[in-house]
C-alpha cells in the first residue's frame, strides 16, 4: 500500500514536473510569435515602402524616355518649326497612343497650351501644373506626382531643345492598379492609393481584388498617418502615408498587409507544439510509470520477503532486480536470511536433536511417532515404535571408559541409521536407550526390523582398536493395536523392551498385562521380598457383626505394606505384583502366621467366636505345602481351626476348579471354616458352587454399598443371594456395610453378618483388643 502510494507520487511528480515544462515552452513560444511580428512588420513596412517607390521612379524614368524621344523627333520639330498645328496633334496622339498616357500637351515656355490631347474645355488653354516648368529648362526635364482629373497620375515634363529651351511636352500616366500590383508581388503587403480625401476620392488604385476592397477602406478612415494599426475585427495591420505632390495635391498610400498567415502559422506552431507536448506527456507518463516502479518494485519486494523471513520460510531465495543498490540491498537481505535460517536450525536442531549421536532426540522422536501414526490412520497401515535398550552397558562404559562408552553409542546410531531407511525415524533417547519408529504394512510383520536391527548387532563393534560384543534388548508396541496415541505407544514399547530385558529375549512384541511389569512395579517386586523378610508387611484387622444380636464375632486380616518410599500401600498396590513375580505364597505364609500369632493371644482376652479370616488368592491352590502350614501355625499356637475362616474368591476357584476343590476338601477336613469371597464379580455356576465345601458366602461390597439408596436390582441379588446361602446350609455376609439403613436391610433380608465401615474400619491389631472391650452398649 505503501509503495502504491510512494508509486504514484513518483509518477505524478514526474507528469506534474513535465507538464509544467511544456507549457513554460507553449507561453515562450506565443511571446515569441507576438514579439516576431513586432519586429518584422516595420521591417517589412519600410520594405513595401521602397518597393512602391521604386516603382514610381520606374515608372517617371521609363516616362521620361518616351516623352524625350518625341521632342527630339525630326517630324515633330519640324512641324513645330513650320507651326503646322495638325501634325503636331497628331504626333502627340500618336505619342499618348504608343505610351499609354492618359494625357500629352505641349506647352509654350510662359506655360500656356500650344496643343494637347486633353478634350476637356478648360485643359486645353492652361496646363494644371504651371509651377512645375520652372524646373523643367534643363535637358532631362522634370516629373512629379500629381493630382489629375481627381487621381493619382505622375506628369513628366521635358523641354523641346534647340539648342535653347523652345517648348515644353508634358506627358500624364495614371498611377493605377498595374503599377500597384508589383508591391504584393514583392513583399506580403498590399498598396492602395488616392487622391484627396478618401471618403471623397473618386478614382483609387489598388492592388487588392476589387471585390474586397470597399470593405476594407470602410476602416481605414481613422488610420492616421505614419502609424502601424491593427485594423479593428479583422486580421490586418495597416499604415498610411501622405506621399510628395507636385501639385501641392493630397495623396495617401496605404499599406495593408493580413497577418491571418502569420497568427495561423503561429497557431500552427503553438498547436504542434501542443500536440508534441501531448506525446511527450504520454512517453512521461509510461517513463515515470516504468520508473516509480523500477524504483518501487524492489522495494516493495524485499518487503514481501522481509515478510516471508518473518514468518520462518527461509527456502525462497530472495530475487529482486534493479540497479546496483538494489542488487546490493537484495544480496544483504539474502545473506541476512541465510544467517537467521542457519542460526535458527542450529537451535532448532540442538532442541530436537541428541548432541552425542547428533541423532533426534525424545522429543523428537514423539513428534515424529505422533506423524507416522497419523500417517498409518490415513493410509491404514500400522505405526510401528521399537525401543531399544543395550544390554550390559554400563559394563562396556566401566571397564573401557566414558569416552569408549560415548564412541560406541554413536557407532550404535550410525548403524542403525544405515541399516535403516529415510522413512524410519532413529532416535536416541538418552543413556543407553534408542528407538526406531516407522510406518509399516501389517502388525503380524512386526518382527521383520527388529530382526535386522539384531543380526545388525551381532558384528562387533570396533572401539578403539578393541572388538566389543554388544546386544541388545529391543521392544515393540504398534498402532493401533497397542494404542493410539504416541505417548501410549511410546511406553508400552518400553514395557516390552523390559520384558524383553527380563526374559533375556532379543526383542518383544508389547502384550496387554505388561503394564503391570512397569518400571515401578519392577522396583516393587524385587522390594517385596525384602519388605516381607523386613518386617514392612503389617496385618489390619476388620471386624465382622453378628446382625441378629450386634455382637463382634470375628475379623478379617487385611495386609498393608509400609513402604518405605510410598508409603502406607494397600493390597491392591502389590497384590497383583505379588501374584504375577511368584511372591504371593510368601505373603499369604507370612499373613497366616502373623494372623494365627495375633488371634491366638487376642481369644484369651475376649470371645471372638469366629476367628479370625484370611483371604488367599488363586496361586496359593498350587502351594502344596499350604494345608501342612496352617495346621502347623494352628497347633502352634493353640488355636482351634474353627476359628481360622479362609476367604476365596470365585474368580481363584475357577482358574483350576478340580485342584481347588480338592485343595479345599483337604482344608474343610482339618476344621477350618471356607468361605466365598466377592460373590457376585464371578461367573461361578450354581452347580460349582454346591459341589464347594464352603461354610460361608460373602456378597461382594459393590452389591451392598446402595441397598440404603432405595429398591433397586441390588435388593433383589442380595436378598436372593442371602436365600441361596441359607438353601445351601452357608451363614451370609455383606461387607461394604458403609451405613446404618443398611444393616437394618440386611437385618430384614435375614442376612447374618455385616462387615464395613458402618460398623468399623480395618484397624491395627492395637486397636482392635481396645474396640472389641469396649461395653457391649457402644458395640450396638
Ligand atoms: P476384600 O477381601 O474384599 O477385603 C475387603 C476390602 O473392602 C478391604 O480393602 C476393606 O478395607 C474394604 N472395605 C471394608 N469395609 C468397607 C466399606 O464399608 N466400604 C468399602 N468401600 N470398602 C470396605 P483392602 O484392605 O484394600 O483390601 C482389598 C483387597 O485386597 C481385599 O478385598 C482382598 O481381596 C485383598 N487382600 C487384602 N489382604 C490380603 C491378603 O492378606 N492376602 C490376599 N491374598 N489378599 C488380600
Ligand atoms: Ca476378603
Ligand atoms: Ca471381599
Amino acid at each position: 500500500m505503501i509503495f502504491r502510494g510512494f508509486q504514484s507520487r513518483l509518477i505524478l511528480l514526474f507528469v506534474a514536473v513535465l507538464a509544467l515544462l511544456q507549457l513554460t515552452t507553449l507561453i515562450a513560444v506565443r511571446l515569441a510569435g507576438e514579439r516576431r511580428l513586432d519586429d518584422e512588420v516595420p521591417r517589412q513596412l519600410s520594405q513595401a515602402n521602397e518597393v512602391f517607390d521604386e516603382r514610381l521612379q520606374s515608372q517617371r524614368r521609363e516616362l521620361g524616355n518616351f516623352v524625350r524621344v518625341l521632342a527630339s523627333e525630326f517630324a515633330f520639330r519640324e512641324a513645330l518649326a513650320l507651326g503646322d498645328q495638325p501634325t503636331i496633334e497628331s504626333a502627340l496622339a500618336n505619342h499618348q497612343g504608343r505610351v499609354s498616357a492618359d494625357a500629352a500637351y505641349l506647352l509654350e515656355l510662359d506655360g500656356s497650351v500650344t496643343a494637347s490631347t486633353v478634350d476637356s474645355p478648360g485643359s486645353t488653354t492652361s496646363f494644371p501644373f504651371p509651377e512645375l516648368l520652372n524646373g523643367a529648362s534643363g535637358e532631362p526635364g522634370t516629373s512629379a506626382l500629381v493630382t489629375f482629373e481627381g487621381s493619382p497620375h505622375q506628369v513628366v515634363v521635358v523641354p523641346v531643345l534647340a539648342p535653347n529651351p523652345i517648348y515644353y511636352v508634358a506627358s500624364l500616366f495614371a498611377v493605377d492598379d498595374e503599377v500597384l500590383s508589383v508591391v504584393p508581388l514583392q513583399t506580403s503587403w498590399d498598396a492602395t492609393i488616392w487622391s484627396g480625401d478618401l471618403t471623397s476620392a473618386t478614382k483609387t488604385a489598388s492592388s487588392i481584388p476589387p471585390d474586397e476592397l470597399p470593405t476594407l477602406l470602410d476602416r481605414v478612415s481613422a488610420v492616421p498617418y505614419g502609424e502601424i494599426v491593427d485594423l479593428q475585427e479583422t486580421p490586418f495591420l495597416a499604415m498610411r502615408r501622405l506621399l510628395d505632390t507636385g501639385d501641392g495635391s493630397e495623396i495617401s498610400l496605404l499599406l495593408v498587409r493580413s497577418i491571418t498567415d502569420v497568427r495561423s502559422s503561429q497557431r500552427q506552431l503553438e498547436w504542434s507544439i501542443f500536440l508534441l507536448s501531448m506525446l511527450a506527456l504520454a512517453f512521461a507518463l509510461l517513463a515515470a510509470v516504468a520508473v516509480a516502479r523500477g524504483v518501487s518494485r524492489p522495494l516493495l519486494e524485499l518487503s514481501h520477503a522481509a515478510g516471508r523471513i518473518e514468518r520462518g520460510d527461509y527456502a525462497r531465495p530472495i530475487e529482486v532486480s534493479g540497479g546496483e543498490e538494489i542488487r546490493r540491498l537484495t544480496t544483504a537481505f539474502n545473506s541476512m536470511k541465510e544467517g537467521i535460517a542457519s542460526r535458527e536450525q542450529q537451535i532448532r536442531f540442538q532442541a530436537t536433536h541428541d548432541e552425542l549421536t547428533r541423532l533426534p532426540n525424545r522429543a523428537h522422536l514423539l513428534d515424529q511417532l505422533a506423524s507416522h501414526i497419523a500417517n498409518a490412520r490415513r493410509l491404514d497401515r500400522v505405526a510401528i515404535m521399537i525401543m531399544l535398550d543395550i544390554n550390559r552397558f554400563k559394563e562396556i562404559n566401566d571397564t573401557l571408559g566414558h569416552q569408549t562408552g560415548d564412541l560406541l553409542l554413536r557407532e550404535i546410531g550410525g548403524r542403525l541409521e544405515n541399516l535403516l531407511g529415510e522413512d524410519h525415524t532413529v532416535a536416541r533417547l538418552g543413556g543407553d536407550e534408542f528407538a526406531v519408529a516407522f510406518v509399516g504394512d501389517a502388525s503380524d510383520e512386526w518382527d521383520v526390523v527388529p530382526r535386522r536391527i539384531q543380526q545388525a548387532f551381532d558384528e562387533p563393534f570396533e572401539l578403539e582398536g578393541a572388538m566389543v560384543e554388544v546386544t541388545a534388548s529391543q521392544g515393540v508396541a504398534i498402532f493401533p493395536k497397542d494404542g493410539d496415541d504416541e505417548e501410549t505407544i511410546m511406553m508400552r514399547a518400553d514395557i516390552a523392551m523390559y520384558q524383553a530385558k527380563r526374559n533375556h529375549e532379543p526383542f518383544v512384541l508389547y502384550h496387554p498385562g505388561q503394564d503391570q511389569h512397569s518400571l515401578r512395579r519392577l522396583a516393587m517386586v524385587s522390594q517385596l521380598r525384602t519388605a516381607i523378610a523386613g518386617d514392612e508387611l503389617q496385618l489390619f484387622y476388620q471386624p465382622k457383626m453378628r446382625i441378629a444380636d450386634r455382637s463382634i464375632v470375628g475379623v478379617e486380616a487385611l495386609v498393608r505394606w509400609q513402604h518405605p518410599v510410598h508409603g502406607m500401600l494397600p493390597p491392591g498396590e502389590f497384590i497383583p505384583i505379588a501374584e504375577q513375580s511368584g511372591n504371593i505364597s510368601a505373603i499369604t505364609r507370612w499373613v497366616l502366621a502373623r494372623a494365627i500369632r495375633d488371634i491366638a493371644s487376642l481369644s484369651e482376652r475376649v470371645s471372638l467366636p469366629k476367628g479370625v479370616a484370611v483371604n488367599l488368592s488363586a496361586l496359593d491352590f498350587f502351594d502344596d505345602n499350604l494345608v501342612g502350614l496352617i495346621s502347623h501355625h494352628l497347633e502352634e499356637h493353640g488355636l482351634p481351626p474353627a476359628l481360622l475362616t479362609l476367604e476365596i474368591t470365585e474368580s481363584a476357584i475357577m482358574q483350576d476348579p478340580p485342584r481347588s476343590i480338592r485343595t479345599l476338601e483337604r482344608l474343610a477336613e482339618l476344621g477350618v471354616v471356607l468361605a466365598i469371597d466377592d460373590y457376585g464379580t464371578g461367573y461361578s455356576s450354581l452347580s460349582n458352587l454346591t459341589r464347594l465345601p464352603a461354610h460361608e458366602l460373602k456378597i461382594d461390597r459393590s452389591f451392598v454399598m446402595h441397598l440404603s439408596d432405595g429398591p433397586s436390582q441390588d435388593h433383589v441379588v442380595v436378598r436372593s443371594t442371602v436365600d441361596l446361602g441359607h438353601a445351601m446350609g452357608m451363614e451370609v455376609v455383606a461387607e461394604g456395610v458403609e451405613d446404618e439403613e443398611i444393616i437394618e436391610v440386611l437385618a430384614s433380608f435375614g442376612c447374618d453378618l455385616a462387615q464395613g465401615y458402618a460398623i468399623a474400619r480395618p484397624i491395627p491389631l492395637a486397636e482392635l483388643l481396645p474396640y472389641l472391650e469396649r461395653p457391649k452398649a457402644t458395640a450396638q
